[in-house]
């Protein structure tokens, strides 16, 4: 299933950053566009049944929902939802700026040498 394989490139990912920094993993944060074809409710399903052998066992995953964005290739104005995705100036078909991405934009991580020494 699609969301399966994203969740598999994303713990890889996310897995390669932790390993680097000898890190654990707090949370991520992820960015998926309307038009990405990514149901989110699966990617959490898929992501909740891949975590618990890998790096992200305690992570949460925080979805940042990202609307689509269509704008004039020629004269950079953007079209609101249910506009004719046609410039009324340009004549040019709207293009897609954004909305169809899928971003891993930050992963929270807890570096052991940062934490507090425990106090007897
Ligand atoms: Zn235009």
């Amino acid at each position: 299933m699609h969301e399966y394989s994203i969740v598999g490139a994303l713990i890889e990912q996310v897995a390669r950053e932790a390993d680097a920094r000898g890190a654990r993993v707090h949370r991520l944060h992820v960015a998926i566009g309307e038009l990405a074809g990514v149901d989110v409710e699966l990617l959490r399903t898929a992501y909740d049944t891949f975590r618990p052998a890998t790096v992200c066992a305690d992570a949460e995953l925080d979805v940042r929902a990202v609307a689509a964005d269509w704008r004039c290739p020629g004269c950079g104005r953007s079209f609101r939802r249910g506009m004719r995705l046609q410039c009324s100036d340009c004549g040019r078909p709207a293009r897609l700026a954004g909305g169809d991405e899928i971003v891993l934009e930050r992963i929270e991580l807890e570096v052991p040498e940062m934490e507090a020494p425990h106090v007897h």
